[in-house]
């Protein structure tokens, strides 16, 4: 006991100090508490609203850089990451699952963790990893090879590590985990592969199971050691099979809604995307919807039981995935409401009690495969717009090609759009591209992709693939947009400061008007960006951070739109702006 305590005392010692714990009420007020970013989302509401308005509309332009940080090495592509801070210490991941700890005052770095990964992991999109969660001591993070890792804060040693489920299969994580009430909560990755998506919890001191919900029917859960219930009801909406191997991967992580006590979770694609394989004579009536795939699903977080589902794109056959982030919020009129835009070109707005549908808006032009929305937020689909049978092709082997808009990366993908509390408005990241997209014979096989579809992505317009649009969730109306070049790829982040924050792939960190979409300030960054935005007050000078480092799944999977931004370079770099004392009264 001696020797261990020993040890630990010199461990920390060896990193500096020991930081402060963060507790369950420190999670909770996260969005609130200007000095610390300990969330995903800056907030489990993942609304991404600061109430700080030091930084502003009319000192914004004497935000200055204060340091940067390398991530270093050979090892570059997509940095997807949010950092947290916490304590005067900063905590950011990397790409090919690393973890830094950094002083937030210098940008010396206190520790860097890197996770061995084995040969032959198979991340879909990019070795990318979107963030850690922060609790107690610990450090939490999800690795390539579908671990999920505790640890320490103060030194980086592991205290535990735990295994989500087989690299092998094509398992993997890159989400940000979600601490709720002491539980580790986190999803999978892996849709392309005929994986099963899936929400567990684990006891955040220990790391053991205490609850596994996956999303796709026929699945049984677990609670406690002991299988539970079944995930919604054998062959209702799958025909015979397929469910077993019908994706829906939960790869973006989830929020919580304190106030109805709900974990939202989005599931992707089902699995393979060749839609006629897991047909079971659609009719709207629900047979051949394939739940819970492509669907927002509302889970207790005690249990792991599914609350509600509301699933944006039955018999998805486009991968439009249906996985975006859900945000919580309260509208002008007082009314507790979900928004989400998904993949497949709506942005869609629901009630919190229940995940029903109140209204739903297209946040992308030209949408081909539905005509619109019916009363219960179901598609009405242009079923000629859906890729052709293969077995109804005179060789068998490929069926009809089609152009669809959205493109398979999505009207918005991965990226989170913000809310602010000050307009009420949302901050959309969204991309106007389309694809060509045709379905062929596939068989599950492990480890193989299962998709039975090729697809080409092509921009939809000469002069801007990229558009950021300010939506009023309450009419549907969007108030303006910016417009890029390139796809977006970053999250963005709003301010009571009246700023909307976000980055380029052309390597541009920009601050926006909210109300305007006016450009009051950039800075060019060196590489890409495809992280996520964040800011806190320290010493009374507020900061903004941005992760810099071009990649993630446009390079890889972009088609003719990967074609035209090849000449960008990537990067790894942590920048960290502030507004020094003397200038934030300078206008
Ligand atoms: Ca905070
Ligand atoms: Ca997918």
């Amino acid at each position: 006991m001696n020797r261990f305590i020993t040890a630990v005392t010199a461990a920390i010692l060896a990193a500096g100090v020991a930081h402060a714990e963060v507790t369950e009420a420190d999670l909770a007020n996260d969005q609130a508490s200007a000095g610390d970013v300990l969330t995903n989302g800056m907030g489990r509401h993942l609304q991404r609203y600061s109430p700080l308005e030091t930084l502003n509309k009319d000192n914004v332009k004497n935000l200055v850089p204060a340091w940067a940080f390398s991530m270093g090495g050979e090892k570059q592509r997509g940095q997807e990451t949010q950092p947290l801070v916490h304590d005067g210490v900063m905590y950011i991941t990397g790409s090919y699952s690393r973890v830094y700890a950094i002083d937030v005052m210098t940008g010396k770095e206190l520790w860097q963790y890197d996770a061995r990964l084995p040969e032959g992991i198979l991340p879909c999109c990019d070795v990318i990893n979107r963030g850690a969660a922060i609790y107690g001591d610990n450090i939490y993070f999800g690795t390539l090879d579908a671990r999920i890792v505790a640890l320490n804060k103060d030194t980086g040693d592991v205290v535990w590590r735990k295994k989500i489920d087989d690299y092998k299969a094509g398992y993997s994580y890159t989400a940000a985990p979600l601490i709720v009430n002491g539980l580790v909560v986190t999803g999978n990755s892996g849709g392309e592969f005929g994986i099963v998506g899936a929400v567990e919890a684990r006891d955040a001191e220990t790391g053991d199971l205490v609850w596994k919900r996956p999303v796709i029917e026929g699945h049984m859960g677990e609670l406690n050691g002991e299988p539970s219930t079944m995930t919604g009801t054998l062959n209702a909406t799958w025909p015979g099979d397929m469910w077993k191997t019908g994706g829906g991967a939960t790869w973006l992580g989830g929020s919580y809604d304190a106030d109805t006590d709900t974990l939202v979770f989005g599931a992707g694609n089902p699995a393979p995307w060749n839609s006629w394989l897991r047909d079971a004579g659609q009719d709207n009536t629900g047979k051949g919807d394939n739940l819970y795939a492509a669907s927002r699903i509302g889970i207790d977080p005690s249990t792991g039981e599914i609350k509600w589902h509301f699933q944006t794109t039955p018999r998805e056959g486009w991968d439009y995935d249906g996985v975006n982030e859900v945000v919580a919020y309260t509208n002008r009129a007082g009314e507790m409401r979900y928004a989400t835009a998904d993949r497949n070109g709506f942005f869609y707005v629901l009630n919190r009690e229940d995940g029903a549908f109140v209204r739903g808006v297209p946040f992308v032009k030209d949408i081909s495969w539905a005509s619109g929305l019916d009363e219960n937020g179901r598609p009405i689909f242009n079923e000629d717009n859906r890729p052709g049978d293969p077995t109804a092709a005179a060789d068998g082997k490929k069926g009809d090609v089609i152009f669809a808009s959205p493109s398979f990366l999505g009207g918005k993908n991965w990226m989170p759009m913000a809310f602010s509390q000050r307009t009420g408005n949302f901050y959309v990241p969204s991309n106007e591209w389309g694809m060509d997209i045709w379905n062929e014979p596939i068989t599950y096989k492990k480890g193989a992709a299962y998709l039975g579809a090729g697809f080409t992505i092509k921009p939809n317009y000469e002069d801007h693939i990229g558009t950021l649009k300010a939506i009023d969730p309450d009419t549907g109306e969007w108030k303006w947009e910016y417009k890029n070049d390139a796809p977006l790829w970053s999250g963005v982040m709003t301010t009571a400061g009246g700023l909307v924050f976000f980055g380029t792939p052309e390597g541009e960190f920009i601050a926006l008007d909210d109300e305007t979409g006016e450009k009051l300030w950039s800075f060019q960054t060196g590489s890409g960006i495809v992280g996520q935005p964040i800011t806190w007050e320290m010493d009374g000078e507020q900061y903004v951070a941005i992760a810099s480092g071009w990649g993630g799944a446009v390079p890889l999977w972009g088609g003719e739109v990967a074609k035209k931004v090849n000449y960008l370079n990537q990067g790894g770099m942590i920048w960290t702006f502030k507004l020094p004392k003397q200038l934030a009264s300078m206008e």
